[in-house]
């Protein structure tokens, strides 16, 4: 066009750098040239890849187009998601076609061989094959399989199920409730609308989406952006609300650090039960899971405290000078007792015991409904010695590393709370143990004792469990599991078609329940700070790291958010965005 009509050309870049002036931002233009005259048909603001929108919006910075403030407004929080994972190649994705949809637990892309069991996955990996682990739904047996997968495809399971959450902690692409497929273990085949694929088959996860695919879809590299880390720090200049990470071990940690978090906002000491180097640990807990009377649970519990210090002090280490807040146990029991005849054979005879003795224990143990049984803080008042342990574990891992030169910020929080009595209770546990551990090492620290609001009544008496609390910490997936009356792990189905038919509008395990859950979040805040003015409040259940709730948690009055390590950056670009907004930024 220059070379054959170079005065319309000229005419049309004006056209357009005065339209790149007047709106700030990259246009997509139309136009048309009849008879050499130049007619402007359109435009509007051009659509954009991550990429492609940091790398404008600070070309426009550097050039005085907009200002810091409009850059950081500029990427959307999934634009940025973008750039921290591999995705699906979009252009290669639209000449495939989707099997299947499920919930996108896990963002980013993968691209394997289906597995159906861990060893298969850990078999595939030690042979450099990238594969998918595919399951009904995942429990803590898989761990090794899912950390050797690259991605992770479940039958079952909503946004908070077992395989969403160590999915999300790990930054591994993730999908869950994929209800349209059904596993064959026996023919190892898994079969969607009639079709049937094998184990060693090659699936394409669109892990942002849901998306499954039978075909290798192109992968794109999310390399290491230096505008990234330029980007990151106007952010931050703008953020008023703190960001933490729901860590628990030191590599989740220090890669939290990395992408800024401030703190810990949960650390589930469950979770050293999982996975690597958890087989003595676990042996352990069970040991205290099945001891029926309190000198075994006791001796048991004695064996399980240097794991428990060791845990502790090991992500203490790595955050030293920041704060780490521990979440006594909240486990659910039922998860950690042997489930298959063969399993329970193996433990029967590691523990000396008969195995008709050993599924009396727990057949004893089962519960109709263990979400609304013995967890979290119950747990602590009916068997207080595991509640000791914990105390005298993180106790001990803060005075030696005081004594070790490091600045251990350790913050204690009860889960499950219901009422001030039950954080009396606790805290008569941790005064006693303080000074038991002062004592042996002649050495004085501080920490803070806080709950988590997780239960409606919590947040309804949060004025008398202030009184106590010196923090709050609100784990939105209980909060909506109880205010809906939804079960975390078996809804899925039902909300699907809540959804579909209109009757709730998203799934609020996902999408943050503004209406009534963050009704209660707020009044727990305000009555929570009637008591103690200055009283902590964060959030710490997966809608910490939905950046459309970030809004919503800031103008609550919500101190910082809390999400998994590959969150952080996201979360810290919502937080941002909801100060400037609110006209609150730095
Ligand atoms: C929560 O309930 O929001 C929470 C963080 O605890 P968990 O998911 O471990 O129950
Ligand atoms: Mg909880």
């Amino acid at each position: 066009m220059q070379e054959l009509m170079p005065s319309t050309y000229k005419e049309l870049c004006d056209i357009r750098h005065i339209l790149e002036q007047n709106y700030h931002d990259m246009l997509d233009i139309e136009f048309t040239i009849q008879e050499g005259k130049l007619f402007m048909l359109q435009c509007r603001v051009g659509k954009r890849t991550g990429v492609a929108a940091l790398t404008m919006a600070l070309d426009m910075l550097h050039e005085g187009l907009i200002d810091e403030k409009e850059v950081v407004m500029r990427l959307t929080p999934a634009q940025l998601d973008e750039l921290l994972h591999p995705i699906l190649d979009a252009a290669d994705e639209k000449k495939h076609q989707v099997i299947a949809k499920g919930l996108p637990a896990g963002p980013g892309g993968a691209v394997g061989k289906i597995v159906l069991d861990s060893e298969t996955s850990k078999a595939y990996t030690a042979q450099h094959i990238k594969n998918i682990l595919v399951r009904e739904e995942t429990n803590p047996e898989d761990v090794e399989g899912m950390r050797s997968a690259t991605g992770i495809l479940t039958a079952r399971g909503g946004m908070t199920s077992h395989a969403a959450l160590v999915a999300r902690g790990w930054g591994k692409c993730c999908i869950v409730g994929c209800d349209a497929i059904k596993i064959d273990m026996n023919a190892r085949t898994i079969s969607i609308d009639g079709k049937t694929y094998k184990e060693g088959d090659t699936l394409s996860l669109n892990g942002s989406k849901g998306w499954v695919y039978a075909e290798e879809v192109k992968m794109i590299d999310a390399t290491e952006n230096p505008l990234f880390q330029e980007f990151m720090k106007l952010v931050d200049k703008f953020r008023v609300m703190g960001v933490r990470t729901n860590a628990d071990n030191p590599e989740d940690a220090q890669n939290a650090i990395n992408f800024g978090a401030e703190g810990i906002g949960l650390f589930r000491i469950e979770h050293m039960f999982y996975g690597k180097n958890s087989e003595k640990p676990l042996e352990k807990l069970r040991n205290m899971i099945l001891a029926d009377n309190l000198e075994s649970r006791v001796a048991a519990l004695a064996e399980l405290e240097p794991y428990m210090k060791e845990a502790a002090k090991g992500t203490l280490k790595v955050m030293d000078g920041k704060p780490l807040t521990f979440r006594l146990m909240d486990p659910p029991l039922h998860e950690f007792v042997p489930q298959t005849e063969e399993k329970q054979r193996e433990v029967a005879k590691e523990r000396g015991m008969d195995l008709n003795d050993l599924k009396k224990r727990i057949e004893d143990m089962h519960e109709v409904n263990p979400m609304m049984g013995l967890r979290g803080v119950r747990l602590g008042i009916i068997y207080p010695e595991i509640t000791e342990t914990q105390f005298r574990a993180l106790f001990s891992a803060t005075a030696e590393l005081k004594k070790e030169g490091f600045n251990p910020m350790l913050e204690i929080m009860v889960p499950l709370t219901i009422n001030a009595a039950e954080l009396h209770h606790q805290k008569n546990i941790a005064n006693r143990i303080k000074a038991e551990v002062e004592n042996k090492y002649g050495i004085q620290f501080d920490y803070k004792f806080g709950t988590m609001i997780e239960i409606p009544r919590a947040a309804l008496v949060a004025d008398q469990i202030a009184e106590v609390a010196e923090f709050f910490s609100f784990g939105t997936n209980d909060l909506t599991q109880m205010t809906f009356g939804f079960s975390r792990d078996d809804v899925n189905a039902i909300v699907h078609k809540y959804v579909d038919e209109k009757i709730i509008p998203a799934d609020p395990f996902n999408n943050f329940d503004r209406e009534c859950v963050g009704e209660l979040v707020k009044i727990g805040i305000e009555r929570g700070r009637k008591t103690r003015a200055n009283l902590k409040c964060g959030v710490c259940g997966e809608h910490g790291g939905d950046p459309t709730a970030a809004e919503f948690f800031f103008t609550a009055g919500m101190n910082y958010v809390s999400c998994s390590p590959f969150r952080v950056p996201v979360a810290r670009l919502a937080a941002a965005q909801a100060a400037i907004k609110a006209g609150a930024s730095k």
